[in-house]
C-alpha cells in the first residue's frame, strides 16, 4: 500500500501497465522497460486490447515524471502563505499538523476532495470516500468539474449505458459524433473508422471544427449552449412525420403523447434560429437518423456539459433513441460516453456510506454540486481542505471566488506529484505522492480489466493516497479504514463481482495482467431502464418533484445576448473550452513539469475567427487578453476559421481560465441533493484586446 522499495534488479524487465491519464472512455496500455529500478522507455502495449499499441504524445511523456527535477519528494510546509516559507519536513509532523487542524475544527468543516491525480490507478478514487464517510468529513464528487450534467441528463431520461466501440465498428451504419472529440477518445478512433470502412455515414456536431470534423460526411457547427434545441427539433421532425417507431414507444417508454404535444413548436426554422444550423440540415438528419435502425450517438464532454444547460441536451438526446426504437440492439443508442458503463460494469462497494456519522450540527452535509459547494465556501463552512490529486483553482469555476475561499481557511492540503497553482499558492502543507508506477491498482475499460502493478521503488518520501489517508484516519482513531492485509487483498475484495468474474490479482498476474469483463457490448439489452417506471421517460415525474421541466426543454444559457444584452455588448464572444492530444486538464502543473507536453503546448492560445480578430486588429500568434467582469487573462492568438463568427475556443486546464467562467447554479438544489455530482455552468463571454504578455 505505502509504495515501498523493490528488490534490485539488474536483469531488463518489459512491465505491462495502464497509461496513467484519465481519458475515459479512451485507457491505453503501456509496456514500460525497467532496469536497475529505472525507466528506461514507455511505449504502447500491441496486446492491449483496447489501444493496440496506440500511445499518445501524453503517455509517452508520461516517463518524465517519474525522475523528474521538479518533482515533489519529501513533505513541505509553511507557516505563513508566502512563496520563500516552505520548509522540508517529517511525514509525522506533517500529518501531526493535519490531525491537529482537524481536530480543532471538528470533522464537519472539513472537506476531501479528490480529483483525476488519485483515479490514476483508480485505487484512491475508491478509498477517499470511504475515507470521508468514517472520518465525517464533507466528501465532493470528482465528476463535478467535468461529464455530471450530461450523465444526469441520460440517467433521468433513462439511456443511461453505452455500447462498445467494438459494436459501433461491427454493426453501426450511422454515428453520430455530438460534442464528441477523438482527442479525447484516440482508441474510438479506429472502430470509427473499421464502421466507416463498412459504409457507415459519419456525423460530426460541435462547436469547433474539432479532429472528428475530418473523420465526418456530414458536418453541422452549433452555437454554444443550443444541443438542447437541435434535439427538440430532430424530435419535431420525427414525431411529425410519423418516422418513429409505435411499437418500441408503446412498450418502452413513458410519456410520448406529452412529448408529441410538446415537440410541435419546436420546428427546425425555430431551431435554425437558436442554433445556427440550417432547417434544411436538421430535416435532413432527422430523416436519416429515424431511417437508420443501426444509429449510434457518441455524446462529447466540454463543449456540451460544461454549460448551464448541459443536463437537457443530454435529457434531450436521449430521447432520440427511444423515439426510433434504436435501444437494446447492436449498433445503435449511445456509443462510449466519458464515464459511461457499459451493461453489467460494477465493483464491490467499499465506500462504508451506511456508517457516515450524523454531522454534528445536525445541518445535512454539504451537496457534492459545484454552485452549492461555491456557496457553502463563501459561508466559511469548510475550515480544512484535503486536496488528493487536484488542483482545485483550476479546475473550479469561477476559480477567483474559490481562490478567496482558499484564502480564509484554516489549512489546505495537497497531495500530488508536483507543485501546481493550488499548492503554490494556496496550500499549508504538500504530500508527496507515488506515481502511477510506484504503487499498486487497476483499470477498468468498458470491455477489460487490467493490473497496475507496482513496478519501481517509491521516490524520496512520497506516499499513495491510500497510505495518507490510513495514516490520518489513525491518528484521528479510525482504526478500520484500510482492514485489508495489503493492496492485493484490497484488489481481491473489489474484483469479487461477476462482472470481473472474482478474479484476483494472482490470478490476474498469472494470465499476463488483464482480462475481459462479463459485460454486454450493447447496453440495456434487457430493455429496462434506471427509471422509476424501468422505461425511457420522455415525461419524467421524478424531474417535476426535483423542481425540473418533467419534458425535454431548451433554455438558452444566461449568457446568452438576449438575456443579457448589455453585458454582451461589453463581452461579445462566448467562449469554449476543451481538448486536445497535448494536455490532459491541468495535470503536471498545467503539462509545464514535463519537457515534452511543455514544448508540444507552451503557452494558451485561443482560437479566434478570423472576422473576430480583424475586428480587434489582431493577427496570428499576436499576445492578447481575454477578459470579463469575472477575470482576465494573457494568451496567444490563434486566428483559425476553425470556429464560428462570436466563438472563441481554447484547450483546458490552463491556469488563469475558469478566472473567466460562470459558477452560476445549473440545477436547482432538489435535484443537485439527488444526483450529487453536477457542475456550475462554466459558460463565459469576454472580450479580447491585443495586449503584452
Ligand atoms: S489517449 Fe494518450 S493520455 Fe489518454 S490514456 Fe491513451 S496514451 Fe494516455
Amino acid at each position: 500500500m505505502t509504495g515501498s522499495d523493490l528488490p534490485p534488479s539488474h536483469a531488463m524487465r518489459h512491465v505491462r501497465t495502464m497509461c496513467p491519464m484519465n481519458c475515459h472512455p479512451t485507457y491505453c496500455g503501456m509496456e514500460v522497460e525497467i532496469q536497475d529500478d529505472r525507466v528506461l522507455s514507455v511505449q504502447g502495449d500491441d496486446e492491449n486490447p483496447d489501444s493496440r499499441g496506440f500511445l499518445c504524445i501524453r503517455g509517452q511523456a508520461s516517463r518524465e515524471i517519474i525522475d523528474n527535477p521538479m518533482r515533489v519528494l519529501r513533505p513541505r510546509l509553511r507557516d505563513v502563505r508566502t512563496d520563500g516559507a516552505w520548509r522540508d519536513t517529517s511525514w509525522d509532523e506533517a500529518l501531526d499538523r493535519i490531525a491537529g487542524a482537524i481536530v480543532k475544527v471538528g470533522a464537519e468543516a472539513v472537506a476531501v476532495w479528490a480529483g483525476h491525480g488519485s483515479i490514476v490507478n483508480t485505487v484512491g478514487r475508491r478509498l477517499a470516500p470511504r475515507f470521508a464517510n468514517l472520518c465525517g468529513f464533507q466528501w465532493w464528487e470528482p465528476a463535478i468539474v467535468c461529464w455530471g450534467l450530461g450523465g444526469f441528463g441520460f440517467s433521468l431520461t433513462g439511456p443511461a449505458q453505452v455500447n462498445t466501440k467494438e459494436d459501433m465498428a461491427a454493426h453501426s451504419d450511422l454515428i453520430v459524433l455530438w460534442g464528441a472529440n477523438l482527442a479525447s477518445q484516440p482508441t474510438t478512433a479506429p472502430h470509427l473508422v473499421a464502421a466507416k470502412r463498412r459504409g457507415a455515414w459519419i456525423v460530426a456536431i460541435d462547436v469547433r471544427r474539432s479532429e472528428a470534423f475530418e473523420q465526418a460526411h456530414e458536418t453541422h457547427l452549433i452555437r454554444p449552449g443550443t444541443d438542447a434545441a437541435l434535439a427538440l427539433a430532430l424530435m419535431h421532425v420525427i414525431v411529425g412525420e410519423g418516422l418513429h417507431d409505435p411499437a418500441f414507444v408503446s412498450s418502452h417508454t413513458a410519456g410520448f403523447p406529452e412529448l408529441a404535444a410538446h415537440v410541435k413548436q419546436y420546428t427546425p426554422e425555430w431551431a435554425e434560429t437558436e442554433t445556427g444550423i440550417p432547417a434544411t440540415a436538421i430535416r435532413a438528419l432527422s430523416r436519416r437518423y429515424a431511417a437508420t435502425k443501426q444509429s449510434m450517438i457518441l455524446v462529447g464532454g466540454s463543449s456540451m456539459h460544461k454549460s448551464a444547460n448541459g443536463w437537457q441536451a443530454g435529457r434531450a438526446i436521449a430521447c432520440l433513441p427511444a423515439l426510433t426504437g434504436a435501444l437494446g440492439r447492436p449498433g445503435a443508442g449511445l456509443g462510449p460516453r466519458h464515464a459511461a458503463q457499459s451493461s453489467g460494469m460494477g465493483t464491490v462497494n467499499i465506500e462504508a456510506s451506511e456508517r457516515r456519522p450524523p454531522s454534528p450540527s445536525g445541518r445535512p452535509y454539504m451537496i457534492s454540486e459545484m454552485s452549492s459547494i461555491l456557496d457553502d465556501l463563501d459561508d466559511g463552512r469548510v475550515k480544512v481542505l484535503l486536496l488528493f490529486g487536484t488542483n482545485m483553482v483550476s479546475s473550479f469555476a469561477d476559480a477567483s471566488r474559490v481562490a478567496r475561499a482558499l484564502d480564509r481557511m484554516d489549512l489546505v492540503v495537497s497531495h500530488d506529484l508536483f507543485m501546481q497553482e493550488t499548492a503554490r499558492n494556496h496550500s499549508d502543507v504538500v504530500l508527496p505522492a507515488t506515481s502511477w508506477l510506484e504503487e499498486t491498482g487497476y483499470k477498468t475499460t468498458n470491455t477489460h480489466l487490467y493490473l497496475m502493478d507496482q513496478a519501481i521503488s517509491a521516490r524520496g518520501d512520497t506516499r499513495s493516497a491510500a497510505w495518507v489517508m490510513d495514516a490520518l484516519a489513525k491518528r484521528l482513531g479510525v482504526v478500520d479504514f484500510f482492514p485489508w492485509k495489503d493492496t492485493d487483498a484490497l484488489l481481491t475484495a473489489l474484483f469479487d463481482h461477476p462482472v470481473m468474474g472474482h478474479v484476483t490479482p494472482a490470478q490476474l498476474r498469472a494470465q499476463g495482467g488483464y482480462q475481459p469483463l462479463a459485460i454486454s457490448h450493447v447496453a440495456h439489452p434487457d430493455l429496462l431502464f434506471p427509471t422509476p417506471s424501468r422505461k425511457v421517460e420522455f415525461f419524467s415525474e421524478r424531474a417535476a418533484e426535483l423542481g425540473m421541466p418533467p419534458l425535454p426543454v431548451y433554455e438558452p444559457i444566461a449568457e446568452d445576448a438576449p438575456i443579457q444584452p448589455e453585458r454582451a455588448g461589453r463581452f461579445p464572444l462566448l467562449f469554449r473550452q476543451g481538448r486536445t492530444l497535448t494536455h490532459f486538464h491541468g495535470f503536471y502543473d498545467h503539462g509545464r513539469a514535463l519537457p515534452t507536453l511543455a514544448k508540444a503546448d507552451p503557452a494558451p492560445r485561443l482560437w479566434i475567427n478570423p472576422a473576430d480578430a480583424a475586428a480587434r486588429r489582431i493577427r496570428d500568434g499576436d499576445a492578447i487578453r481575454i477578459l470579463n467582469d469575472r477575470g482576465t487573462m494573457g494568451a496567444r492568438a490563434q486566428v483559425t476559421d476553425r470556429v464560428p463568427p462570436g466563438v472563441v475556443w481554447m484547450r483546458d486546464g490552463w491556469a488563469g481560465i475558469n478566472d473567466l467562467t460562470s459558477g452560476a447554479r445549473s440545477l436547482p438544489a432538489a435535484a443537485a441533493r439527488a444526483f450529487p455530482g453536477g457542475q456550475a455552468a462554466y459558460e463565459a463571454r469576454v472580450e479580447v484586446s491585443a495586449a503584452k504578455l
